[in-house]
């Protein structure tokens, strides 16, 4: 085994978009493990939109990224050494590594996982907390009929494509929002949405409209901005809204609402969510999921960057659009 790993560290807070000066690539030797701790090799790193609002100083649901530290994320890997009896050396683990090749763990945050049926990547994406984030919003706040129409924003990524096949699989009509044909064409034909708008075509009201004849029941909002104002004015009666993310303003970009009056007059409820709040909810979100990827019943796509260098350009092009699927880092 190599003495060295590579790590990524925040550099400097982001002023406006993130830029690759941001990060900084570092070389550092691998630590010795204590007495119940486990060494990983990183196989995947994750990248989620949800790194961006933490490389912010600002009031958040969790503390920000310190400069100069591991820049936080999900990992599935490998346990290579261990000192702790509940992981054997072989053992395929999830955790929270940060971005990394390797990481030293007590165990706690770490899940083992099966993948017999299931490819280890797949346990960041659609069976893991992509997927429960599409499955709490989904269950817990939509609570969607069948028959009813749902709305999806982001709906080729890593959550959006899991909500359209939860409500295709309890009768709803699905309509995703995504950003260009290929990625609309996807969303129809391979994931099984009823309908898929591309807003960046330009008609996105009247789209909209034809796409939810009998209106909108329920929103699951992943973008804010225009897209979220646009599936407002469609709101039927009593509606819910699952607030999950706002990626549009990420980045800086403000984020008008227009359409508020409608949460009055449909008599609306919105609520926003951070899936990780809600851990006993994740073993039955989670079997599900898992029991239908293993089947083929859960479809899921991936881009994946080699190697730890590609982190930062993969994670600026996230931010617009330029993956297809889960993001994910091949580490070597
Ligand atoms: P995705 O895999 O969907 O990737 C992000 C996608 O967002 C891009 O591919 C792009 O799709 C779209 N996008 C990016 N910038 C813009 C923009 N300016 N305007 C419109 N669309 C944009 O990411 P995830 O599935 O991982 O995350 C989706 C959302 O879910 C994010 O908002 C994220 O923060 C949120 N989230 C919330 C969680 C929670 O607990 N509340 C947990 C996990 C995720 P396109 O090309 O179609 O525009």
């Amino acid at each position: 085994m190599n003495n060295s790993y590579q790590r990524i560290v925040m550099a400097s807070r982001p002023n406006g978009e993130v830029k690759v000066e941001n990060f900084r690539l570092e070389t550092v030797p691998v630590p010795e493990i204590n007495d119940g701790e486990v060494l990983i090799r990183n196989h995947f790193l994750s990248l989620d939109p949800y790194m961006r609002m933490r490389m912010e100083d600002v009031k958040s649901y969790a503390a920000p990224q310190a400069i100069g530290d591991t820049m936080i994320g999900g990992t599935a890997g490998q346990i290579v050494a261990t000192k702790n009896p509940k992981f054997a050396i072989g053992d395929y683990v999830v955790g929270m590594q940060g971005w990394a090749e390797m990481g030293v763990s007590d165990g706690t945050l770490l899940r083992k996982v099966d993948t017999t049926h299931i490819p280890l990547s797949a346990y960041l994406g659609a069976v893991g907390m992509p997927g429960m984030t599409a499955w709490y919003g989904f269950t817990q706040i939509m609570q969607a009929k069948p028959g009813e129409t749902i709305v999806v924003s982001a709906a080729s990524g890593a959550v959006g494509s899991v909500v359209g096949q939860l409500a295709k699989l309890r009768g709803c009509r699905a309509v995703g929002i995504a950003g260009g044909a290929e990625k609309c064409a996807y969303v129809v034909n391979e994931l099984g949405f009823d309908a898929c708008i591309d807003y960046k075509a330009g008609n996105l009201l009247a789209d909209l409209a034809a796409a939810t004849p009998d209106g909108i029941d329920a929103i699951f909002e992943n973008v804010g901005g225009e897209i979220f104002d646009a599936c407002l004015s469609r709101m039927n009666p009593f509606g819910r809204i699952a607030l999950c993310g706002m990626i549009a303003g990420y980045d800086g970009e403000p984020l008008p609402i227009k359409n508020t009056r409608v949460l009055l007059t449909m008599r609306l409820s919105m609520r926003g969510f951070i899936v990780s709040e809600y851990p006993e909810l994740w073993p039955q979100g989670l079997k599900e999921l898992g029991g239908l990827a293993a089947t083929g019943k859960l479809k899921f796509r991936e881009s994946v960057a080699p190697g730890l260098a590609a982190a930062p350009e993969a994670f600026l092009g996230l931010l617009k659009g330029k993956n297809f699927g889960k993001q994910l880092v091949k580490l070597n």
